[in-house]
């Protein structure tokens, strides 16, 4: 399995950066969050995106906006007959309903659902996406519903935190991953909102720890924020054999 770091901004863009869209590619491609900047970086790989799947976090626009763009894109070539294959589109629970709101207010209420197959996952529930079966679990981000993804496939698991504050939910989500790759947004716990919805460095490594997962790959990090030495930040571009 091959984990690519198309995008790891947080909620405004790093110099040059895309925010969150994470490339899983194993029996199948599977696109993790789908943030501003993430679809352009895929269209330098290849004319268009050869992704099978797509699952959201939540709904907060640096984990879905390119997916408006995505939309216009795909209708753009479906209309020259040279339409892309349509890849499944998972969000959380409610979220068909979201993106036809959205897409009343953006475009047509049915946009995405003439691009992308549309499903809702629910939590802890497995489900198939692009070959690999994935399972969300709720994590706290403020008031919103957000998810974690712990993806298994070839015998191998990644887990991807989406955006969490602290949880026991979000360690066993990671439970003995090859890797996980963890929000660390925060420079202090202190200065999240309340109720809690991001990390700190501090607390990504006591998820970390508590998972008892291999590998810790840190990310949606504001530049502002020290990248402190000894530990693996993602940077966007970044490739890891899993
Ligand atoms: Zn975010």
């Amino acid at each position: 399995m091959k984990l690519t770091v198309v995008g790891c901004s947080p909620a405004w863009p790093n110099p040059g950066g895309a925010q969150s869209g994470y490339l899983v590619n194993g029996s199948g491609n599977l696109l993790l969050d789908c943030g501003p900047g993430v679809l352009a970086r895929l269209r330098e790989r290849d004319q268009w995106p050869r992704v099978d799947a797509i699952v959201i976090t939540h709904f907060h626009l640096d984990h879905w906006g390119d997916l408006v763009p995505w939309v216009w894109g795909s209708m753009y070539l479906q209309g020259r007959g040279d339409a892309p294959a349509r890849a499944s589109l998972w969000v959380p629970p409610t979220g068909i309903e979201q993106l036809e709101e959205f897409g009343a207010r953006l475009g047509f209420p049915d946009m995405f659902e003439r691009v992308f197959g549309l499903h809702e996952y629910r939590p802890g529930s497995p489900f198939l996406a692009a070959g690999h079966t994935v399972v969300a679990t709720r994590v706290p981000h403020y008031r919103l519903d957000a998810y974690a993804l712990r993806v298994v496939g070839d015998a191998r698991t990644v887990t991807y935190s989406g955006d969490s504050g602290p949880s026991d939910a979000l360690a066993d989500a990671a439970r003995d991953a090859d890797l996980f790759v963890c929000e660390a947004t925060l420079l202090r716990g202190e200065l999240d909102g309340e109720p809690r919805g991001h990390l700190a460095l501090d607390e990504a490594l006591a998820a970390f720890e508590a998972s008892g997962a291999k590998r810790l790959l840190l990310t949606h990090r504001p530049s502002e924020l020290p990248f402190d030495g000894g530990y693996e930040f993602a940077y966007d571009g970044l490739e890891l054999e899993v």
